[in-house]
Order: C-alpha cells, then sequence, then structure tokens
C-alpha cells in the first residue's frame, strides 16, 4: 500500500524527532469546526482515509452535542465496518519489574524502594505460561522494565521460551513486546525471536511535560524514545504500537501528537498498520483505558 502523508514543519525523516509543538498547537488554537466541515471530515474516515492533523482538530474541537453524537456514531460505524464484532485479546505478563528509570506516575520507578523486584525464572515463566493458556488465551504481551538484566538477548530468550510451551492442546501463537527502547541491532535480535508487535509509548508528546515526570534513568531521553520504533523499522519489525498516557498533558495534544507519529511512519517507512493504545494513567505500561477520545477521534483518525 502506498500512503500520502502530508508534509508538517519538520520534515519527516528517518530516525529524526518530528514533533513541532507550536506546529500542534497551532491546530488546536486555530481551526474552528463547523457543521459542514466536521460531516466531511467524518465521511473522509468512513471511506477510511487517515485523517491529517487539521481534520483531527476538525473533531476535537466539535463542541456541538449534536455533532458530537454525529462523531460517535461516525466511529461505531467505523470500528463496525473494520472489525465487526471481533475483540482481539492480549494477555499481559509481566516478565520482570527491575527498572532504573524514574518516573512519577509508576510504581516501579527506581526512586520507589518498597516495592519488593521480581524476575521470573524460566521455570516461574513456563508456569505462568502455562496458566495463561489454560484460561483459553493464544497472544501474549510480555512486559520488562528498563534494566540492563533485560537485554535483547534475555528478552529473545525469554519469548523462545514462551514458544516452546506446549500445554495440553494449546499454546501461544504470537508473543508481543513491552520493553525498552533499543538500538537497532538489538530489536534485531528481538525480532529473529519471531514476536508480534513491539509496542513503546512515549507517555507524552509534549516534551516539557515528559522532562517534568521523568526525572532519571535513560528514559528521560525524550528524542531517543520517539525515535526509538525508527530504529524497530530498520531493524525489521513492522509491526509497531504507539500509545499516550492520557492524564499527564491536553489529551488534545497527545491525540494530535499520535496522528503526528503515524504520518511520520507513514513519510518514512510507507507503513499504515500502527497499533495506537490508551495505556491507562498511573498504570504504565498497561493499556487498558479506553474513553471518549477514543470515540471521537482516533477510530476517525485510522488510528
Ligand atoms: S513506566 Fe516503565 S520505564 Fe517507567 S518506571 Fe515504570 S516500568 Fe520503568
Amino acid at each position: 500500500m502506498i500512503y500520502t502523508p502530508q508534509t508538517y514543519r519538520i520534515p519527516d525523516k528517518r530516525m529524526q524527532p518530528f514533533i513541532d509543538a507550536d506546529e500542534i498547537w497551532g491546530f488546536i488554537n486555530d481551526v474552528k469546526p463547523d457543521k459542514h466541515r466536521v460531516r466531511d471530515v467524518i465521511q473522509a474516515s468512513l471511506d477510511k482515509k487517515r485523517l491529517s492533523l487539521e481534520e483531527t482538530a476538525v473533531l476535537i474541537n466539535a463542541d456541538d452535542p449534536e455533532l458530537i453524537e454525529e462523531i460517535k456514531e461516525g466511529a461505531r460505524e467505523l470500528k463496525e465496518k473494520v472489525y465487526g464484532e471481533r475483540i482481539v485479546l492480549f494477555a499481559p505478563l509481566y516478565v520482570g519489574d527491575l527498572c532504573t528509570n524514574n518516573c512519577q506516575y509508576c510504581g516501579f520507578r527506581s526512586s520507589n524502594k518498597g516495592v519488593k523486584r521480581i524476575t521470573l525464572n524460566e521455570d516461574e515463566l513456563v508456569t505462568e505460561t502455562k496458566a495463561l493458556i489454560d484460561q483459553g488465551h493464544k497472544r501474549l504481551i510480555l512486559v520488562y522494565g528498563e534494566h540492563p538484566k533485560y537485554s535483547a538477548r534475555f528478552i529473545a530468550e525469554t519469548v523462545n521460551i514462551v514458544y516452546n510451551v506446549k500445554h495440553g492442546k494449546g499454546e501461544i501463537r504470537r508473543v508481543n513486546i513491552n520493553a525498552a527502547p533499543f538500538d537497532i541491532p538489538g530489536f534485531r535480535t528481538i525480532k529473529e525471536a519471531g514476536i508480534g508487535t513491539f509496542q513503546i509509548f512515549q507517555e507524552t508528546y509534549h516534551q516539557p511535560t515528559y522532562m517534568k515526570v521523568h526525572l532519571g534513568g535513560i528514559k528521560r531521553n525524550y528524542d531517543w524514545r520517539l525515535t526509538a520504533l525508527d530504529r524497530a523499522q530498520e531493524a525489521g519489525i513492522d509491526d509497531v504500537g504507539i500509545g499516550a498516557l492520557f492524564g499527564l498533558y491536553d489529551w488534545r495534544f497527545e491525540v494530535l501528537g499520535l496522528v503526528r507519529h503515524v504520518n511520520h511512519f507513514e513519510a518514512v517507512y510507507n507503513v499504515g498498520l500502527i497499533r495506537s493504545l490508551f495505556p491507562g494513567y498511573k498504570m504504565p505500561c498497561r493499556w487498558i483505558s479506553t474513553r471518549i477520545t477514543w470515540l471521537k477521534t482516533m477510530n476517525l483518525s485510522g488510528l
């Protein structure tokens, strides 16, 4: 598939940051939706066109209750068209919670000395996997903190352990990963283990807020994280998940940040198969909350 991404102030280049906060605020502050424009954008979305920042801002800024109902109805219709009644679930399996980062919203932060840290050994990992197979799961997401112990080699080994578990008539068919950003060779090592999706949440696309809540560790480097999934793409992982931790900053900015991120992938790697997730506020590395934003904008943005 050939995508037709938009051009924004910061040109999209491989492994280069692309978020211009003033530009995003410009869309939020300046786009004034009228009835016709909102309906045009809903129709574009129903035609499965990925929305631009400007079009997404039209939906975000709509405040007429009648139009908001139309947006929700459009979201429902599009969801039906794309997914029907299908829901795909994958179960999280926390492999280890050692972490050198100090994210203020997370109980696993390095400054929290009160938490008992656990890294599953091989036997424990097999036991947990069997328990999840018993519950009928076929897809997992393995979750790791950011720590030297959780190297790319370590992650690849744990993926292999999970894939090798045969239990009754069941097995895990797809292992997704939620872990720290790696360099390209690191991502390549993990890809070779046969993973599905690699997801890395930016948490917030707003850099000053990002610096305020990430007080220590490698994660404090905003650009390293922002460009992480570019390096994954360079390593051949083309199924990636992005996300924002709604609640850290203005949700409208985060929504446009996510759309901008998708545009970047389209522009640089010609991929649009991005999964976008909503980690729950104060529940880092989790992805369970949905909210009005989903109905109002994301479905309609093709995310
Ligand atoms: S959010 Fe992730 S990186 Fe941050 S402290 Fe928690 S486990 Fe570590």
